[in-house]
Formats: structure tokens, C-alpha cells, sequence
């Protein structure tokens, strides 16, 4: 029961995605232009199918559901599973956007609000995106700069490189430019408001915005942090792990593995673990198992010592 899951992904085509996530990461699929790869998801509108193991061919909402023990203390009091994790290959500008708090999405969209961070695998040469606002602005200013087609001169962009990770709190405006591939980790929830789309049509129209409850949620304070990770790396003999971010709902870390090296895995909190690069093996109890890039695992709470051997980058998350 207490097992590693290796989990397959699922894969999304928007108009906006590109064909890195194939290329890079072999993923085999018939659709064209793979916006997102969701790698650990439990929702309606994508389930992960367990690959190895007894419960090869589960879906890993089903899995959940009758194992609710293996998310963890911090897991058990989500009536669905918290996190939604995905890699993301924008070859287009994605709309700007923000999403509101758990309070304010309970009261206006009966859901869970959004808090979700990215981490920079690659990008294009000058690659920008948008985190927040250059200055404070009023909600007047905010409404007017919209209207008058002077939003972008407001907005926060950052040029970014691999290894800068952005937290998004909710509440924070943002948008991935084109020419970055990134993995985000994000509460499990879609609630978005539209606040910008460049004027773009779609079949002839613009796409819908959502100016008045963006108002209502966005933060327009600057951020003060433009994708740096948290403090310093800690070095062990056979790895390095450096912290990404922490919040309520989920902390984000990278480790890379040079030989090998282990980790436990407590009852706080299931991990994810997110294969970024290289590979080797992953050892638990029960089993020893291949992972290159591109592979997702669940490691359940409680698990013990999880064993990493060989040269690889993987991304772990936790509650
Ligand atoms: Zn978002």
C-alpha cells in the first residue's frame, strides 16, 4: 500500500502551446501544440492513471479516494486533492490573469481560490513574463488603464532565466510570455479572472474579461522578489537542495542527485516528485524503479526513506 506511484500524464492542446513538452521530455500523444502536461492531477478534467504496481491502470482520483490516510496530516482535511502540478510550454503570450483567495472564491464561485508558483525550466533568449505591477495603483487607476489601452506600461515584466521561480500568491497579476517552458505547482483549483488578452481575437472575438472581480482581488503592490528561490542551497554529500518557496498550501524545493541519496518522507505530508532532468533510480520499500525526465511520482505520506541514485534534477513539492 505504501508504495511509490509513477503516475502518466495528461495532456492538454491550447492554442497557445508549442511541441517542447514532446520533444523534450518524449511524451507521446496525438495532439498538436501541448500547452500543459498535467503531472499530478485528481480532477474531472484530468486524472493521472497509476502505471506501476498493484494498481496499475487506477486512476489516481479513485486511488485517493479510498486512501485518503496517504496524503498526509496536512492532506486529510482537503475534501479534493490540494495540488494541481503541471509543466507548461508557452510558444505564445498567455493572457494576464489573477486569481482570487480562498475567501473570496468560497463567497463569489463556490471554489477553492489560487496561490500557485512557477519555476523556470527553460527559456528563450530575452524571454519576459508578467509578476505584478511596476507602481501601486489605485483601483480608479487600474480600471482606467485598461480602458484606455495603457495597462502594459503598469505592469511588472521580468526577464527571466532557468532556475527563477516566481510565487504568485493569490491576488497577484501575472502572465507566462511566450518562449518559456516552466512547471507550475498550484492549488487545485481554475478560478480565473481575464484582465488583458492583447487585443487579441479568437474565431473573431475577443475573449471575455473580467475586470470588476479582478478589481476586487488584485494586489497592486510591486512585488518585492523577481524569481528568486529561497535562501541558500544546502549541500549534502551527494546532493544539493535548494528551496523554492513555502506558503499555506504547498513549499517547493529542487534537488539534485550526484550518486546517492536519501530522503524520508514523513506523515505530514504526501511529495511529489518531479523529474527534471538526468536520470537513475528511485527506491522505496517495496520497489526500485527507473526515472528519467519527464517522470511523475506520488510518494505517499509515511513512506520512510526514499532512495535517489544517479546524476538527475527533480522538482519535490509537499503540503
Ligand atoms: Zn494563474
Amino acid at each position: 500500500m505504501n508504495s511509490v506511484l509513477k503516475l502518466k500524464p495528461v495532456f492538454k492542446e491550447i492554442v497557445w502551446g508549442g511541441n517542447r513538452l514532446k520533444d523534450d521530455y518524449g511524451f507521446e500523444s496525438d495532439l498538436n501544440n501541448i500547452a500543459e502536461a498535467w503531472m499530478l492531477c485528481a480532477r474531472n478534467d484530468g486524472d493521472n492513471i497509476i502505471v506501476n504496481g498493484e494498481f496499475a491502470g487506477m486512476s489516481f482520483s479513485e486511488f485517493i479516494s479510498n486512501n485518503k490516510t496517504l496524503l498526509g496530516k496536512k492532506g486529510q482535511s482537503y475534501e479534493e486533492f490540494p495540488l494541481l502540478i503541471k509543466f507548461i510550454d508557452a510558444k505564445a503570450d498567455l493572457s494576464v490573469q489573477v486569481h482570487p483567495d480562498d475567501e473570496y472564491a468560497r463567497i463569489h464561485e463556490n471554489s477553492y481560490g489560487k496561490t500557485e508558483a512557477w519555476y523556470i525550466l527553460d527559456c528563450d533568449e530575452g524571454a519576459e513574463l508578467i509578476y505584478g505591477f511596476n507602481k501601486e495603483l489605485t483601483p480608479d487607476e487600474f480600471r482606467k488603464s485598461i480602458e484606455d489601452n495603457t495597462f502594459l506600461d503598469y505592469v511588472n515584466k521580468v526577464k527571466v532565466k532557468k532556475g527563477d521561480v516566481f510565487f504568485i500568491s493569490a491576488g497577484t497579476l501575472h502572465a507566462i510570455g511566450s518562449g518559456i517552458l516552466l512547471a507550475e505547482v498550484q492549488q487545485n483549483c481554475n478560478t480565473t479572472y481575464r484582465v488583458y488578452d492583447y487585443n487579441r481575437m479568437v474565431n473573431g472575438k475577443p475573449r471575455e474579461l473580467h475586470v470588476e472581480k479582478a478589481l476586487d482581488v488584485t494586489n497592486t503592490v510591486p512585488p518585492t522578489r523577481n524569481g528568486d528561490a529561497d535562501g541558500e542551497p544546502e549541500v549534502f554529500e551527494n546532493a544539493t537542495h535548494q528551496a523554492l518557496c513555502s506558503c499555506d498550501f504547498f513549499k517547493m524545493e529542487t534537488i539534485d542527485v550526484k550518486g546517492e541519496h536519501t530522503i524520508l518522507i514523513d506523515d505530514e505530508s504526501f511529495a511529489s516528485v518531479l523529474v527534471l532532468e538526468g536520470n537513475g533510480t528511485l527506491t522505496d520499500e517495496t520497489q526500485s524503479m527507473n526515472v528519467s525526465a519527464g517522470d511523475s511520482f506520488f510518494i505517499p505520506a509515511n513512506c520512510g526513506d526514499i532512495t535517489f541514485n544517479g546524476e538527475f534534477k527533480a522538482l519535490i513539492s509537499t503540503l
